[in-house]
């Protein structure tokens, strides 16, 4: 698709942009600690096709969307001012223009095969799809990284929903066939080759297709724990809390914040150990860093449920290398390192134990590590 009327000095003003989701092997709720993350891209993504319009308007529609279209000046656009998911890529055009970039409106459609809502990161992906969007038909130049943060800004200050960067970064920075080892201090960050296929593996994605109310609240209240522990150990960010020093610091804090803590420093520790595992090329042994990560986060940081808990357990049972959920919590998705040879009696068992359970059937699909934000068209 090519533009034949032109508002940038002759630039093609339209295209299609992708976004992917993401899921993340290990580095849960730690990336508002300053910590440590390893997410993958998913092959699913968000595709935005976008005209840019010389009138400052901005119009929205999305194939997962009400079936109305959204018409917004940009040059009114103020946090709380937009409601709906229309307010995810407004948040965007909101951000870069409070960064000082002279953006205006475009006719923006998205269609999107991520899953909303299931710990997959499909915010990320309609943000970074219009983000990167923007940054080629305006000639920004911003890099991978930088677009993440415009992205997390937009969702934390327009949005209102108070995100660590990791989501963005992956969406916006992950490679093809790796995952992403991303220190969200400095935002620094190294491709990290998966070679499932090669290693007879794979990662099989359990979307337990429930998300429990307490979800937005809760992240709120885990972040705001964090912070004051970290305070109370005079710390910048519980990132600088090493693990040898993790049982005299937790008797130093009141007893409601020391599972918190224990997670956050045993989380990083497990990301590098996870990294130095795969950099030595024994992707097996990925599987139970994975289960050491579940157990953490349901017994200290308690963001599971007995959805996620039943989907690792039957995993696990039913011969998986290794499972966790993944993403915030409080339902969501579980991610599970299997062999090939055992992906479809772990599907069926975790299905089975759901049924057994009385839940809802859950989706389950294989996910390669699949390639950042791009211009696909
Ligand atoms: P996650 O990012 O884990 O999927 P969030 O709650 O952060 O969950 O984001 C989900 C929200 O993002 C949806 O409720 C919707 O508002 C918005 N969203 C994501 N993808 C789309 C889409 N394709 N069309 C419209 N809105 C979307
Ligand atoms: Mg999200």
């Amino acid at each position: 698709m090519t533009s034949t009327q032109s508002v940038h000095d002759g630039a093609a003003t339209e295209g299609i942009w992708a976004a992917p989701g993401r899921v993340n092997l290990i580095g849960e709720h730690t990336d508002y600690n300053d910590g440590f993350v390893l997410p993958v891209a998913l092959p699913h993504s968000a595709r935005a096709t976008v005209r840019l319009r010389p009138d400052g308007v901005l119009r929205l529609y999305s194939e997962q969307g009400d079936g109305e279209a959204v018409e917004l000046v940009v040059a009114d656009l103020a946090p709380g001012s937009v409601d709906g998911w229309a307010k995810y890529p407004a948040a965007v055009v909101w951000t870069l223009r409070a960064a000082g970039y002279d953006v205006g409106g475009a006719d923006v459609h998205i269609d999107s095969d991520v899953p909303t809502g299931a710990g997959l990161s499909s915010s990320a992906a309609l943000e970074c799809a219009v983000a990167v969007a923007y940054n080629d038909l305006h000639g920004l130049g911003l890099t991978g990284p930088e677009l993440a943060r415009l992205a997390q800004r937009a969702e934390n200050e327009f949005v209102g929903v108070p995100c660590g960067v990791m989501d963005q970064m992956a969406s916006a920075c992950c490679t093809e066939g790796g995952a992403l080892f991303l220190d969200t201090r400095d935002f620094s960050q190294r491709h990290v080759p998966l070679d499932l296929a090669g290693a007879g593996l794979r990662l099989l994605v359990i979307d337990t297709r429930v998300k429990h109310d307490l979800a937005d609240g809760a992240y709120a209240e885990l972040r705001a724990g964090c912070e004051r522990a970290a305070a109370l150990l005079g710390l910048a960010a519980l990132r600088d809390l090493p693990a040898a020093g993790l049982d005299a610091a937790l008797d130093r804090l009141p007893a409601e914040l020391r599972p918190l803590v224990r997670h956050v420093v045993t989380e990083d520790e497990r990301v590098l150990e996870a990294v130095a595992r795969l950099d030595a090329g024994d992707l097996a042994g990925l599987g139970p860093i994975l289960t050491a990560g579940h157990a953490s986060l349901r017994d200290d940081y308690r963001v599971s449920c007995p959805e996620t808990d039943l989907a690792v357990e039957a995993a696990v049972a039913a011969g998986a290398l290794g499972a966790r959920m993944t993403g915030g919590g409080f339902g969501g998705s579980v991610v599970a390192l299997v062999a090939d040879t055992a992906l479809d009696a772990v599907a069926e068992a975790v299905t089975a134990a759901f049924t057994a359970a009385g839940y809802a059937a859950p989706r389950t699909f294989t996910a390669v590590p699949a390639a950042g934000a791009r211009r696909i068209s």
